[in-house]
């Protein structure tokens, strides 16, 4: 879409509001709606907005900021059905001086995919994003913590309870434009799964925000509530948010070599020592809540050491079969809390610098790590990821690498804001424990 094509669009009334979106540093779509008329000023000189209202941006004495729209980003709202329909732009955030804004996650991505460029690499990535869809109470206008269904891997009605909503969900996001490629129950009761095609990793960052703004949308006017919340039911799999990875150079798959062992390069290899070797200083990050660590518990198919394997799903990375051009590796962790840009700019960035320093990757381990012994994972030397967001932090905190890829800004307030959940969680009594010793005691 080009300026002039959009701006026609806005004359003619065929469009009639236009919703400029970004994502604050928890991960969280923003947006300003303005009427069509208004998108050729913008388009020059910018929409002001109070960037000290949006979490983790600016302090109230600087607040002024600019959204520039990615004309890239044009999308119809598939459920929007005014005369003049409504379009959404995403948008890069500058400072009043015209400059980028430091603290914006899109920035941070930006910045990375530039150095990824710089070492003569297209980065790719595709996200396999799970979600729950339960009850709502219409009365509270909340949601209701209980199944749904009782559905299970690939399940059909009447256990899939959320068939119905699951198609209109997928309809929706083929009418913005998404390469819908697989969608099904998952292996938790109310729990599923829609896949869509990998492409290049800032559209892909674009479209996991998208995406979980159409599951939200869609659910709640066919009178449901989805959840990204990373494990909302005890005792079951919780909902991972797996990222699909790959390098490309001169049109080549970066990480394929026929002539190396299971066909995978140095670049592969080295790739993966890089995300290894920094995955517990970017866990915060790829699993950014409290509850994030309830999923990495084993026996769920989520990792809890840090590991990798060519086709066992207990590692952290796992190299899926294909080879040639869908060569990758699936980095397993990340749960859907997290903020794209941030979490994707991290992957990338560590997995540049085990290329840039040639960081070989350990023995890649095909056993179930989950049923293995902890002498066994001694002798392997297979480290456990941080086991609660405190623990991730301190990691994190400590991180030259995180912070030099973050920048100061979103580094610092990263951190500040996750400490504060954290003592507000210690503060708190939870159920659990009024469960476990309320009567004993
Ligand atoms: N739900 C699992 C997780 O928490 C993943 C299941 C799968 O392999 O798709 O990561
Ligand atoms: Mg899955
Ligand atoms: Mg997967």
């Amino acid at each position: 879409m080009t300026e002039k094509e959009l701006i026609q669009k806005c004359e003619s009334g065929e469009i009639g509001f236009v919703r400029l979106q970004i994502t604050d540093i928890n991960g969280m779509l923003k947006n300003v709606e303005v009427p069509a008329r208004m998108l050729p000023t913008i388009l020059e000189k910018g929409a002001m907005f109070d960037g000290s209202s949006i979490d983790g941006f600016v302090r109230i004495e600087e607040s002024d900021m600019y959204l520039r729209p990615d004309l890239s980003t044009f999308a119809f709202l598939p459920w929007d059905n005014c005369q003049g329909k409504t379009i959404r732009l995403i948008c890069d955030v500058y400072k009043p001086d015209g400059t980028p804004f430091e603290g914006d996650p899109r920035y941070v991505l930006k910045r990375v995919i530039q150095r990824a460029k710089s070492m003569g690499f297209e980065t790719y990535a595709g996200p396999e994003p799970e979600f729950f869809i339960v009850k709502r109470d219409h009365d509270r206008g909340k949601p209701i913590g209980a199944f749904l269904d009782t559905g299970s891997y690939f399940d059909l009605l009447p256990v899939d309870g959320g068939e119905e909503v699951r198609k209109q969900i997928v309809l929706s996001l083929q009418e913005m434009g998404f390469e819908v490629e697989a969608a099904h129950h998952e292996v938790a009761p109310s729990q599923h799964e829609i896949d869509f095609r990998y492409t290049d990793i800032l559209k892909t960052a674009d479209n996991i925000q998208t995406f979980k703004w159409v599951v939200k949308t869609i659910a709640i006017a066919d009178g449901f509530h989805a959840t990204f919340m990373p494990k909302p039911f005890s005792g079951v799999n919780g909902s991972g948010m797996h990222i699909h990875m790959s390098l490309f150079s001169d049109g080549n798959n970066a990480f394929y070599d026929s002539s190396k062992d299971h066909g995978l390069s140095q670049t592969a290899l080295s790739f993966v020592g890089g995300i290894i070797s920094h995955a517990k200083e970017i866990t915060a990050v790829t699993n950014p809540t409290i509850n994030s660590y309830k999923r990495l518990t084993p026996g769920y198919e989520a990792p809890v050491n840090i590991s990798w394997a060519l086709g066992n799903r207990s590692a952290m990375i796992r190299i899926p079969s294909t080879r040639g051009e869908g060569t990758r590796l699936e980095f397993r962790s990340p749960d859907p809390t997290c903020n794209p840009y941030l979490a994707l700019a991290l992957t990338l960035a560590a997995g540049l610098d085990g290329v840039e320093k040639r960081i070989d990757p350990p023995n890649p381990v095909d056993e179930n790590i989950f049923k293995m012994k902890g002498s066994r994972r001694k002798e392997l030397m297979i480290e456990n990821l941080p086991g609660t967001l405190i623990n991730a932090l301190e990691f994190t905190r400590n991180s030259e690498f995180v912070k030099s890829t973050l920048g100061d800004h979103i580094f610092n307030t990263f951190v500040r804001s996750k400490e504060g959940e954290w003592s507000e969680f210690c503060a708190s009594v939870t159920d659990w424990e009024i469960s476990k010793y309320l009567e004993l005691y």
